[in-house]
Formats: C-alpha cells, sequence, structure tokens
C-alpha cells in the first residue's frame, strides 16, 4: 500500500545557495580523464550546513553532542508533513489544531519549498520557526524536525533562540528539505547525515514514501 520513495533533497553543486557567512560550495576535478587521468575524482568543498543537511547539538552548545552520535531511529520511520500557511513564522496557533504527540517527526512545508530554491541568491525573508513555536514542540517532546530552507531559526529573528530551544530538548533537525513535491500527509522518512566525527552538522540525503492508512 506504499507509493514510490520521493526524493525531498537538494542537489549539491558548485554555486549554490547557501547561508550568508558560510563558506561557498565548489566540487571541482581534481583528476579528470579528458586531461589523461585513469580515473575520473572531484574535490568537494562546502560547509555542513548546506543544501539538504541535519544540525547536531554541538552547533549551538560547546559540550553539545556531535552529529555521528544522532540514533538512527530519528530519522528513520513514521514522519508528518504538516503544510504551514503563515508567509513569515511558523507559530503556535498554527501548530496546536495539528496535535503534535512526543516522539513525533514532523516536517513543516511552508512556502519556502517552491519559491526558495528556485534562486542560487539566499531568500532572507524565508519562513522559519518561531523561538514560542520552538518552545511549544520542545514541551511536545518531538524528537525530529525538517524545515524547507536553511535554518530552523529566522535570519533576523530567532535564529540563535529557536535552535538553543529546540537543540536544547534533544530534537534532532533537517534543514534545507525541498518539499514541493509534496502533499501533507504520513510518510515513511529515511534521512541520514554523514557519519562526520564530533560535527556540528552533516550534509544529508532525505526522502519520503507515503503511508496509505487503510481503514478498517
Ligand atoms: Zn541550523
Amino acid at each position: 500500500m506504499e507509493g514510490d520513495w520521493i526524493d525531498v533533497s537538494v542537489p549539491l553543486r558548485t554555486g549554490m545557495v547557501h547561508w550568508p557567512d558560510n563558506p561557498s560550495v565548489s566540487i571541482e576535478r581534481m583528476l579528470d580523464i579528458e586531461r589523461g587521468d585513469v580515473a575520473n575524482v572531484s574535490k568537494l568543498s562546502m560547509g555542513v550546513h548546506t543544501g539538504t543537511h541535519m544540525d547536531a547539538p554541538i552547533h549551538f552548545f560547546r559540550m553539545g553532542r556531535g552529529i555521528d552520535t544522532m540514533p538512527l531511529s530519528a530519522t528513520i520511520g513514521r514522519a508528518c508533513v504538516i503544510e504551514i500557511r503563515d508567509p513569515e513564522s511558523i507559530k503556535p496557533e498554527e501548530l496546536r489544531p495539528h496535535r503534535i504527540q512526543g516522539g513525533e517527526r514532523v516536517l513543516f512545508k511552508t512556502r519556502n519549498s517552491a519559491r526558495c530554491w528556485q534562486t542560487d541568491d539566499f531568500v532572507e525573508d524565508f519562513v522559519y520557526i518561531s523561538q514560542e513555536a520552538a518552545r511549544y514542540l520542545a514541551v511536545q517532546r518531538v524528537q525530529t524536525i525538517g524545515v524547507d530552507y536553511l535554518s530552523v531559526g529566522g535570519l533576523f529573528k530567532d535564529g540563535v533562540e529557536t535552535h538553543h530551544a529546540l537543540l536544547e530538548a534533544g530534537i534532532w533537525l533537517i534543514e534545507g528539505l525541498n518539499l514541493s513535491h509534496v502533499e501533507p500527509g504520513a510518510y515513511e522518512l529515511i534521512c541520514l547525515p554523514l557519519k562526520i566525527e564530533d560535527a556540528d552538522g552533516a550534509p544529508a540525503r532525505a526522502i519520503l514514501r507515503a503511508v496509505k492508512l487503510t481503514a478498517k
């Protein structure tokens, strides 16, 4: 009763969008068959908070855990895609009716998905999780949260506060999803960040498959 897997990751390529003060992305052929080498070998240079990626507690806390310590169950299993209509930020008032439960994996589809990935320029007014909503999600004891642009918090507002509230609560964060081809509803999620020792974040591949709830 399942559909096909949907890739909700963003492709990595030279010159793609990144957070304003983060390193740019460069993917360069260091060995090249065209130049007489026996194989093509590329060098990848990028910040770990670019494209589809995950945040670890050490991103904002000096003694926090690295991404390599994330339990695999945080990002493999049932997840719920919630559509957010607010064009500015995710607020508790919009979340409450969804009755988010403890242990849930929740992915927020905002207008970012259709709007922000169209350009290599950083979109400053992306929809983010307000610090009030972050505290609400922390109280609900959500397991994992996914957002559809480069940060759970805003550029001008709630950047540090939102990260602190979520990471302090032990919530694992997926950032940089593209949910434009995903309808709200129940899914199976697989998202695996690269196993980089003690890293504050890591690029990840994320895929979803719809779960058809059969009525009995
Ligand atoms: Zn982040």
